[in-house]
This record gives structure tokens, C-alpha cells and sequence, in this order.
């Protein structure tokens, strides 16, 4: 699933591209995954795209009339930027052409990616799970952080991936933000004490806004389409055998719910 360094590389990647563009033509092959509307779509016709921003694990695709078309691309929703005749990609779900002979198109191997056009800012509490999404992560300052933090007494891991609390981190960055904090996962908030948060508000800001400056390079390097996610950089996500790049200890792999949870036992002592 993209997390904050991919959507924000995408954002990246697309802004100067779409930003005065008109919409000539619109197509859903996948209709379903607009959620208010595959007939919406069209009705983006005509009109200019402005900025992009993101809010959470969602981009956010300003149109000139005050609309916000929001995607959240879930586990395997994937941007397109191409000509309008280059080959289509597998399970090709929304196609969006430009007065300047390109295509935004999405495909979705698992299509479960969600799209909403809204009227503007004041709706963003219409769109499901933006109605209980926290502060964008990367809004928050460091007593902030702390301030949620110290009210979450379970696992560390869970906490810091729950969207209601703070929206931005998921499954692959809490592993290389926990190890960079050393922290283990499993850790219950009601045992760590408030220098530990702060170690790990550090840590959050270092892994994202390196990895954002890499992620970054990547997309602007081989562009978009090949991935949704880039992981190359990580240290222990996906990672379980490998030795520790600090400590050289075998880093642990657990699954949970088809999610694996990789940390190194040396660097990230479940009890202190
Ligand atoms: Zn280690």
C-alpha cells in the first residue's frame, strides 16, 4: 500500500504536469471504484486541474470550479502519466485526457482503490474514513506527537498506524521508523516513557523526509506506472533473515492479518 513517501513522489510527479491542464476526455472502464458516480467523471470535462495535495494516505486533485477529486489507491491502485495512445495497462479503472495530449489513468490490479468528487473542502468529512481521519503526521509538531502518544496505552505499532489517531503511516514505514527509534513493535504505549515519544517523533520526521527524497528521485528518474510503492530503501520491512544493518542481529518477520511486522530483537528489546 503507498504510504507518505510514495504519494507524496506521485504528487510530485504529477503536479507540474496536470496544473493548467484542461480535462478533454473522460473514461471509467471500472466504474465502481468512483464512489459517487461513475457519470462525475465527466462532468470534469472542460475544466482545469489545479494543485494536488495529500491528506493522509489520499491525494487530493483540485479542479478549477472548487471540486476536489480525492483518491485513495489502497493496496495496488497505480498512476499513469502517458500519451494518449501508449498501451493500456491490465485492469485500466479511470482514464482522464488532457488538452495536451496526455492521460492521467489509474489502473487497479486488485481494485479496491477508492475515487470521490466532492464539491469542496467542506465535504471532506463525506468521504469514508476522512470522517475519523486524524492530523496529517507530517503536520505535527513534536509536542503534539507526544501529546497522542502518551493517551495510546497498546502497541506501539498499532498505535502509530491507526489512521484515526494521527493519518499517514502504515504498515512498511512503522517498521523502519520503530527500528530507527529502537522500539519494539509490540511495545505497549503504557510502558514507554516520554523521552521514548520523543525519540520517536525524530524518528518519523528522519524516515519520511529521507525516504520522500528518495522515493522522489526514483519517480522522476523511471517515472510513474512501474510501482505504486518503492521499498529498495528500506532497512528491515520485507527484510526478515537479512542481518540488522546496525547490529548485524537476524531481523524477525511476524504476520499478522497478512500484514508482516520485520524489527531486530537486539536493537528493539520488547521489555526494558
Ligand atoms: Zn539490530
Amino acid at each position: 500500500m503507498p504510504e507518505i513517501p510514495d504519494l507524496e513522489a506521485i504528487r510530485h510527479y504529477l503536479m507540474p504536469r496536470l496544473e493548467g491542464r484542461t480535462v478533454t476526455t473522460t473514461f471509467a472502464p471500472i466504474p465502481w471504484l468512483i464512489r459517487t458516480g461513475a457519470e462525475d467523471l465527466g462532468s470534469l470535462q472542460g475544466h482545469e486541474f489545479g494543485e494536488i495535495h495529500r491528506l493522509g494516505k489520499f491525494l487530493l486533485f483540485f479542479v478549477d470550479d472548487g471540486r476536489i477529486l480525492i483518491v485513495n489507491p489502497m493496496l495496488t491502485g497505480r498512476f499513469h502519466w502517458v500519451e494518449a495512445g501508449a498501451k493500456k495497462p491490465g485492469m485500466l479503472g479511470v482514464v482522464i485526457g488532457f488538452d495536451d495530449g496526455h492521460e492521467l489513468r489509474y489502473s487497479d490490479q486488485r481494485r479496491m482503490g477508492r475515487w470521490y468528487l466532492i464539491a469542496g473542502p467542506e465535504e471532506l468529512k463525506t468521504v469514508p474514513q476522512m470522517e475519523k481521519l486524524g492530523p496529517d503526521v507530517m503536520t505535527l509538531d513534536e509536542d503534539q506527537f507526544v501529546a497522542l502518544m502518551k493517551k495510546r496505552r497498546g502497541q506501539v505499532k498499532a498505535s502509530i498506524t491507526n489512521q484515526e489517531v494521527f493519518a499517514g503511516i502504515g504498515n512498511a514505514y512503522s517498521d523502519e521508523i520503530l527500528w530507527t527509534a529502537g522500539i519494539h513493535p509490540h511495545r505497549r504505549g503504557a510502558t514507554l516513557a516520554e523521552e521514548d515519544w520523543r525519540r520517536l517523533f525524530q524518528a518519523v520526521r528522519s524516515v519520511l523526509e529521507e525516504s520522500i527524497g528518495i522515493v522522489d528521485e526514483t519517480v522522476q528518474g523511471e517515472g510513474l506506472g512501474r510501482k505504486e510503492e518503492w521499498r529498495q530503501h528500506m532497512k528491515v520491512h520485507r527484510r526478515a533473515g537479512e542481518p540488522c544493518p546496525r547490529c548485524g542481529s537476524e531481523i524477525r518477520g511476524q504476520t499478522r492479518g497478512g500484514s508482516e511486522t520485520n524489527y531486530c530483537v537486539t536493537c528493539q528489546p520488547l521489555f526494558e
